[in-house]
């Protein structure tokens, strides 16, 4: 079967990650191994025959087989994560197709030199199927997780996460709050700025191989301040996922 042919997906199970954020595990009937960072497009279809469809990040390693977790954000007004979010539960069946992109992708034995990740908001669900296939595979690359969310309900994975960070010495977590930070924080409090890359960028030996994922700012901000600090345009890579939020 071809990725660009639709499949009907069973929903195994529906996960709460943040209050705005559910993970979606889903049983494909006809799985294909994906590249870390691609992402499925997910078509709902009324009575009506009206159809609306959306691209989602795969969030889970290309190491487990025969189903994919998609991690998806509830936005305001949003018609297809509006129905996603309210409705839909274990059992029901989602039509996707997928996998889909080539540019946006991490792999570990290809890709084993230092690894920056720089993510806002939902952002953070493609580079968190790196940072998953990263530990499948054993790389021990220098690895930073640049992660800028509102306030500390807004941590995505945010266990995993922690966990990652406590038993890989190779992997370094760095949170900013922009909003609300927790009680006796002494990390980041602010949007991403050059003075913060600098200092995240000195944390690498050699320049790393970047990937940037989040609302449209934040990704032209930290693209726009990674090149200013001398990483080569080649070794950045972006992927937006909206207009207009603001983590
Ligand atoms: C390659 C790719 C991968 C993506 N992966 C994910 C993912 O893993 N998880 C995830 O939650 N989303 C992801 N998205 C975003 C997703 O495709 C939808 O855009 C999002 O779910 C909103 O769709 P909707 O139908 O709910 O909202 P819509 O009905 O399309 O929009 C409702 C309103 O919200 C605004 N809006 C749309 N998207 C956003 C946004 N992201 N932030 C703020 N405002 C917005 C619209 O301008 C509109 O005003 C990805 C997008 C791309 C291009």
């Amino acid at each position: 079967m071809s990725r660009l042919e639709w499949q009907v997906a069973t929903v195994e199970a529906v996960l709460p990650e943040t209050p705005r954020v559910k993970t979606f595990v889903l049983r494909l009937p006809h799985w294909q191994p994906h590249r870390a960072g691609q992402h499925y497009t997910l078509r709902l279809t009324a009575p009506d025959g009206y159809q609306a469809q959306r691209s989602y990040s795969i969030a889970s390693p290309p190491e487990q087989t025969g189903q994919i977790a998609l991690t998806i954000e509830l936005i305001e007004e949003g018609e297809v994560s509006g129905y996603l979010f309210e409705g839909v539960q274990a059992g029901d069946q989602l039509e996707v197709r997928g996998p889909i992109g080539g540019y946006f992708v991490w792999e570990a034995t290809r890709q084993a030199g230092p690894l920056l990740l720089v993510a806002g908001g939902s952002g953070v669900v493609p580079l968190m199927a790196m940072l998953r296939h990263r530990q499948q595979a054993s790389v021990p690359n220098p690895t930073v997780l640049l992660y800028s969310v509102r306030t500390p309900e807004d941590v995505i994975y945010g266990q995993e996460l922690q966990a990652m960070a406590a038993t890989d010495s190779t992997f370094t977590l760095l949170l900013t709050f922009t909003r609300q930070a927790p009680t006796g924080w002494t990390g980041y409090q602010r949007r991403l700025d050059a003075a913060l890359l600098t200092e995240v960028l000195r944390r690498f030996p050699t320049s790393p191989q970047c990937f940037i994922c989040g609302p449209n700012g934040l990704v032209e901000a930290a693209a726009t301040g990674l090149a200013a600090q001398g990483v080569p345009p080649e070794n950045i890579r972006t992927e937006r996922f909206g207009p207009s939020s603001n983590p």
